[in-house]
Formats: structure tokens, C-alpha cells, sequence
């Protein structure tokens, strides 16, 4: 076939758990094709005005530290005892080590990784035990829509769960109406205090969700409303609890834990301009016209409420992408939507999902956790070396005294 690219790894996905996966293969000289569909840490960049939870040092890893200090750019790095945000976190390490030799030119950015399956196979062709199953075969689509088809004997797939959030309406379904107002909807907690603040000071904002991306919101919006009174917040959470947050013992984020602990305050509290209801569904949304505010209707423990409102944070969590792998014998978990990691080793926090039929795909990063929070990056630099090991046919221990050669 014309055209097709060839490689015994292919890493979809340049958010920090993809890049670590380069930087260990570069390393392990094992030869790469890297597909990103936009820029190195583009779902960074989306929450780039957001500080993280703990400082830079722990969302690093010490063989990307050690390339940097090769290339002597050091000093451009965003300080590793501080809180980074999304955009520092992207600019001052991801960014940086795409220009360090050992990844110049590695990184295929605006290509984004379509659909996988086995080369010259039908998902229901039968297989026979033991039988070699050839490589992958993945077919992207880059600039100017060109289409293409590459083949890796083994996939790693980290690609996120970012760009696909959860629908907010009743069952987890989206919202009857949702889609005629979706100019006014937001899925990601905006820049409410900088470049977002106009849609924001003021307004009636309708905040639906409960984990710590509504925490954050909420927030920032009671901050808000202390500078710009007539700034009205209705947070609606589907529990029963008047302490929305679900706060993680010992979190060992501790940014994460302060952000919980303190929307909860302001939930129980009813303070700064907020209304909080439990056990709350959204029913229903009604476009009443370009620059009026929108008419939300939810069930608020079986009795219906209405608001008009400005702005709608809808901050219902994420979910996986099924799309890419839909060619692929892959087993989801059918609760969390976990998929099988392709990892042997069965290490709860490695692995959380079940075992897999796809020998050699690999599916690490936040998409390995599903719809589940909690994870955190160390974990899947951890995963990327397991999963290095298989590929070398290795111990894990003979990764790191690879790396630290
Ligand atoms: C406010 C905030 C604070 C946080 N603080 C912390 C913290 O302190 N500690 C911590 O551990 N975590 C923190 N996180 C979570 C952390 O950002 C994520 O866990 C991390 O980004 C996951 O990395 P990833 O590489 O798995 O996926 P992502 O960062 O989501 O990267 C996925 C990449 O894949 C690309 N992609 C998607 N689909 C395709 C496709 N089909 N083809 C090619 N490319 C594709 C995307 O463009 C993206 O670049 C925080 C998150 C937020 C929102």
C-alpha cells in the first residue's frame, strides 16, 4: 500500500503520560511513530489558566529532567517546587523537550489516530490459540484531511479523556435542549477570572456536577461574586449529600483536597451568592432567544425549579472514546468504562481494568482509568515502564537500570 508508515511502536497522544512513553522509547531505542492530534499537551493548554494540584516536581519524571539538563534549557523551565498550571506544566517541560535532541522532529502534530484494527483481519475473523497476530494497523488523518495508514507491532494509546465529557441531563443522558444552547455551555471550568470573566461577573451561572472540576468552579465564582454582587450561582449536585464533594482520605494532592474541602463549606453554608440543591437533575433546557438567558428547568428531589440563566458549567466528569478501538476484541469494564490496559502485570493502580484480547495495545494515562477520577501522572509513567518491559521482553528492572545507564 502506498504511502503507509512502519514502526515497531506507535504512541497516539502527546499529553504527559504520551510524552514520557517517547522519552522512555527514545531512550530504549526502540523506533517510534508519535501522533498527536493537536499540539504536545493540548488538553493541558485547555485548562491552561488552572493550577495544578501539586507542584511541577511530581508531574515529572526524572529521565525527562535529566534531558533537559543535557540540552542546558534548564533555566526556561517553570519552577518545580511551584504549583504549575495547565499552560506552565505544557510550556515549561512537555514543549521544552520536544526540542531536546533526543525528540526533535519525533512528534507528528495535527494528526489525530482514527480507527485501529489487526492487520488483514475482521475483529470476528476466528483466531487460534498462540497464533501470531501481525501488527496493528491505524488509520489517521493529518493536515489538509490527508488520510493515511501506519503499522506498529505494538500501539500505545494515551490519548485522554478530555475531549469527550459526560453528558449532564437525567440517566447520564444529554439534556433535552442542550444542543440549541450550546453556545452558552461550557464543559471545562473556563477562565472565569481572566479572559472568560465577561461571560461570568454578574451573570446567573448554572454549575451542575460534584467532583472537583465543579469544586473549582464554584470557587472561583464565589470569589467572583465578591467583587461583582449581582453574580448569582446555582450549583446543582444529583446526590443526596449537603457535602457534594466526595474528599479522598490522606488525598496526596493536597491542592485537590483544599479545593473539596472548601466547596463543600460553601455548599453547607449557602454563602457568597450561592444557591446549592442536592439531589437535583436538569430536565430540561429552553433557548428563549440570542442574548436572553436561558430557561433551566430541574428536578430538585422530584419538585421542579426553574432559572433563567446567563451561563451553564456543565462539569459532569469525562469518559473514553470507544471510536478508535471499535476494530479492536477489547472487553471494557462496563461500569467505569475501564478498558483493559494491555498490561500484564496485574497492580490495581497500573491496571484497573480487565484483562484484554489485543496482545501489544496498550491503553495508558488518564483513558486507562475511564470514566474513574483520581489519576495521577506518576502512575502512568509507571505503566509506560511495564509496558516497556513487555515490549522488550524484559524485567522491569532491567528498564530502569536501562534508563539510568
Ligand atoms: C485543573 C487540573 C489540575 C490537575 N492537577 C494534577 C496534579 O496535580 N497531578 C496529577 O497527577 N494530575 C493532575 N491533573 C490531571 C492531569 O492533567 C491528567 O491526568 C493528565 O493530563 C493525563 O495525561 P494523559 O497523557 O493521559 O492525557 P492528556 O493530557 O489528556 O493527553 C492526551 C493527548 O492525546 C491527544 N489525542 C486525543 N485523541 C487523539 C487521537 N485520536 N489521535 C491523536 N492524539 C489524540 C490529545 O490532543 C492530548 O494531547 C490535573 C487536571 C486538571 C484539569
Amino acid at each position: 500500500m502506498a504511502d503507509e508508515q512502519r514502526a515497531t511502536l506507535a504512541i497516539l497522544g502527546a499529553g504527559p503520560v504520551g510524552l514520557e512513553a517517547a522519552l522512555v522509547a527514545a531512550r530504549l531505542k526502540i523506533d517510534f511513530i508519535w501522533l498527536e492530534r493537536g499540539q504536545a499537551g493540548e488538553h493541558l493548554n485547555r485548562w491552561g489558566h488552572l493550577q495544578t494540584h501539586a507542584p511541577l516536581r511530581t508531574l515529572v519524571s526524572e529521565i525527562g529532567l535529566e534531558e533537559l539538563h543535557k540540552a542546558g534549557v534548564e533555566e526556561f523551565m517553570s519552577p518545580l517546587d511551584e504549583l504549575a498550571t495547565g499552560r506552565s506544566w505544557r510550556d515549561g517541560y512537555l514543549s521544552l523537550l520536544l526540542e531536546t535532541p533526543l525528540l526533535l522532529g519525533k512528534l507528528q502534530k495535527s494528526v489525530e489516530a482514527i480507527a485501529a484494527g489487526r492487520d488483514n483481519r475482521l475483529r470476528e475473523d476466528p483466531r487460534k490459540p498462540k497464533e501470531p497476530l501481525g501488527p496493528f494497523r491505524i488509520f489517521t488523518r493529518g493536515p489538509d484531511n490527508k488520510e493515511r495508514h501506519c503499522l506498529a507491532n505494538a500501539v500505545i494509546d494515551c490519548t485522554g479523556v478530555l475531549s469527550t465529557p459526560r453528558p449532564f441531563g437525567m440517566s447520564g443522558l444529554p439534556v433535552p435542549g442542550e444542543a440549541s444552547c450550546r453556545d452558552r455551555i461550557s464543559y471545562m471550568v473556563e477562565d472565569i477570572m481572566g479572559a472568560d470573566k465577561k461571560k461570568y461577573a454578574n451573570r446567573t451561572v448554572l454549575v451542575v456536577g460534584a467532583g472537583i472540576s465543579a469544586a473549582t468552579a464554584v470557587n472561583q465564582l464565589v470569589a467572583m461574586a465578591k467583587e461583582n454582587e449581582a453574580t448569582w450561582i446555582v450549583w446543582l449536585a444529583r446526590g443526596s449529600g449537603s457535602l457534594p464533594v466526595r474528599r479522598i482520605p490522606q488525598d496526596p494532592l493536597k491542592g485537590r483536597d483544599a479545593l473539596a474541602a472548601s466547596a463543600n463549606h460553601i455548599a453547607s453554608r449557602g454563602e457568597g451568592n450561592v444557591e446549592f440543591h442536592h439531589g437535583a437533575w436538569v430536565d430540561r433546557l429552553e433557548n428563549e432567544g440570542q442574548d436572553k438567558p436561558v430557561k433551566v428547568t430541574a428536578l430538585v428531589n422530584g419538585k421542579e425549579l426553574s432559572w433563567d440563566v446567563d451561563r451553564i458549567l456543565s462539569l459532569c466528569g469525562y469518559q473514553p472514546s470507544r471510536l478508535l478501538n471499535r476494530e479492536l476484541r477489547m472487553p471494557w469494564e462496563t461500569t467505569l468504562d475501564l478498558p483493559p490496559t494491555g498490561i500484564e502485570s496485574r497492580e490495581q493502580d497500573l491496571s484497573p481494568g480487565p484483562s484484554g484480547e489485543e496482545p501489544g495495545w496498550y491503553v495508558l494515562g488518564s483513558k486507562s482509568y475511564g470514566r474513574a477520577s483520581g489519576f495521577e501522572v506518576k502512575t502512568g509513567f509507571r505503566q509506560v515502564r511495564a509496558v516497556m518491559a513487555e515490549i522488550l521482553r524484559v524485567r522491569p528492572q532491567e528498564i530502569a537500570k536501562r534508563l539510568a545507564a
